[in-house]
């Protein structure tokens, strides 16, 4: 049966609705009272030192919303080692960034002939924090999946809605936590799965449908995970083409997107290194730019060089920044500083820290023919 899905430590008592028949579960879930507030003992996964979910210590943590650039990377870092199915973290990585195909989203990247409307409820428009969380029919999913209350969180971003749950999961001890951080993952999942079965199979509605692909994947997430199959997937980041790094939060007011490269050479016979950097700005024409040749003692920390050089001379003149690299490596020491590497750890360093003056930065790898006009700027300088 359903009912141990919600095996998580607690009592919610619509639970219940599991040992119906399985015809009426469909409408039980859809007649599901979402409660306005928590009841004391309805939930014992709490925030409280007791232990006991109260309504005073309420969603304290759906207001949590300072310390968000700092937090980000450091969220981040620990995300990607997490042991959850690397699709998984490709899906949030997506809800994230704004990128999964919603159809507000499709409409922005001017596809058309797409119907604007959510096709669980077929009234309001989609959009990722409606699908997931403000829709009716959603919220009646967490409600029975988890006991969440998805309406007090409606304030919030979505995908800040979702971080300070997977935080909140992260404080709790190891097993319960996570228990219910896949618990959490397998709902947004489930309702995400579901509504492309209907878009593109044209199935119908059923929120029964829903809690079985919820609990199927909960299964096997933690079936793996107790065999301890999933590991930190770095195969996901190698074949990740959108690597990147970013602090703060797009406004998109006054951003500047600059391409970066650095040239980096040895020569065989002097057994003596070249190396140039250079930026140029995207954002007006003729291009602004800068190169220049520097000392530095390999190709990374070359690359680095670049990054911090654009950074530093764009870090007064933009409320946003953009830097596109072609260098993977060095985007991956961005989000996680290795410590061990003497060419680039302090300018990572450095780089974190001016970053957090800027209201929002991203470094993004892009393919090479991206960066060319720096590229060929770099290695012209170089060689002059
Ligand atoms: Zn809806």
């Amino acid at each position: 049966m359903v009912s141990d899905l919600i095996n998580i430590n607690r009592t919610w008592k619509s639970s219940t609705i599991w040992s119906l028949y399985p015809a009426k579960e469909a409408k039980e879930i859809l007649a599901t009272h979402i409660p306005k507030e928590e009841v004391e003992d309805n939930l014992e996964w709490s925030l409280t030192k007791s232990g006991t979910f109260s309504a005073k210590s309420g969603y304290w943590f759906l207001h949590n919303k300072e310390n968000d650039e700092v937090d980000n990377s450091k969220f981040w870092k620990q995300f990607w080692k997490s042991d959850i199915f690397p699709k998984w973290k490709l899906f949030l990585w997506k809800i994230w960034n704004n990128a999964l195909s919603t159809a507000d989203n499709l409409v922005k990247r001017k596809i058309t002939k797409i119907n604007p409307i959510c096709c669980l409820c077929n009234t309001k428009k989609e959009t990722l924090a409606h699908l997931f969380r403000d829709c009716h029919i959603s919220q009646r999913i967490w409600s029975s999946s988890m006991g969440i209350v998805a309406s007090q969180g409606a304030h919030l971003k979505i995908h800040e809605w979702i971080k300070n749950f997977l935080n909140l999961f992260k404080k709790k001890r190891k097993e319960e936590g996570s228990v219910m951080e896949i618990d959490f993952i397998s709902t947004l999942w489930g309702i995400w799965l579901h509504r492309n079965e209907i878009i593109f199979r044209k199935s119908n509605l059923n929120p029964v449908r829903i809690m079985e692909i919820i609990k199927e994947n909960i299964n096997r997430a933690r079936a793996k995970r107790s065999q301890g199959e999933i590991k930190a997937d770095n195969a996901f980041e190698e074949s990740h083409k959108d690597l990147q790094w970013t602090v703060g939060q797009s406004r998109s007011s006054n951003v500047q997107t600059l391409v970066v490269d650095g040239a980096w050479k040895k020569n065989t016979q002097t057994q003596q290194w070249q190396a140039a950097i250079a930026w140029k700005n995207l954002n007006n024409d003729p291009r602004e730019e800068f190169a220049g040749k520097i000392f530095a003692n390999s190709a990374k920390q070359t690359e680095a060089y670049s990054i911090m050089k654009a950074l530093t001379d764009m870090e007064w003149r933009c409320t946003e920044l953009i830097i596109k690299t072609d260098n993977q490596e060095i985007i991956r020491a961005l989000r996680n500083p290795e410590k061990n590497n003497k060419d680039t750890d302090n300018i990572i360093k450095d780089i974190r820290k001016i970053a957090n003056s800027v209201m929002f930065v991203c470094c993004k790898k892009v393919r090479r023919e991206e960066v060319i006009l720096a590229h060929k700027l770099a290695v012209t300088t170089r060689k002059s």
